[in-house]
């Protein structure tokens, strides 16, 4: 099937796509990305001397990619949908979240949440990269 000109492949007819276009490019993959960005405050349980054991904050960046199936109202899934993430974690403390807030238990987290939104959509794959500052990111890759 077409869409826009582009074909489409494994993805259910729920319209006549044929009618956006010619038949002249396979799809191969697609995928949304989008970000945001929260405020929250944490301190972690550790075995060794850090400062990350005493409550402190970041301005952390989320970034999300969602790999999926284009669906017959033209969405892989709708951005919004994960932006809305933002609002459960800003001006928060994390520790009342999760347990051990780390980065990498952040993004984990937030696969989590994606998938459950996700579970009426065709998702194959979602990559989630937690950024704590800038130079130092968590990046964890799921699959449905
Ligand atoms: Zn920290």
């Amino acid at each position: 099937m077409t869409y826009f000109g582009i074909k489409v492949l494994n993805t259910p007819s729920y319209f006549d796509r044929n009618s956006l276009g010619g038949d002249d490019m396979n799809v191969i993959s697609s995928k949304i990305v989008t970000s945001f960005r929260f405020s929250g405050a944490h301190k972690l349980n550790l075995s060794y001397e850090s400062k990350c054991c005493r409550l402190h904050g970041h301005c952390w960046r989320v970034e999300v990619e969602v790999e999926g199936e284009i669906l017959d109202d033209g969405m892989i899934m709708d951005f919004s949908e994960i932006k809305k993430l933002k609002c459960e974690l800003d001006h928060t403390y994390l520790n009342e979240l999760m347990d051990q807030p780390t980065a990498e238990n952040i993004a984990l987290w937030v696969c989590r949440k994606v998938l459950n939104v996700a579970k009426s959509r065709k998702v194959k794959n979602v990559i989630v990269r937690v950024w704590e500052s800038e130079d130092s990111y968590v990046e964890i890759k799921v699959s449905e």
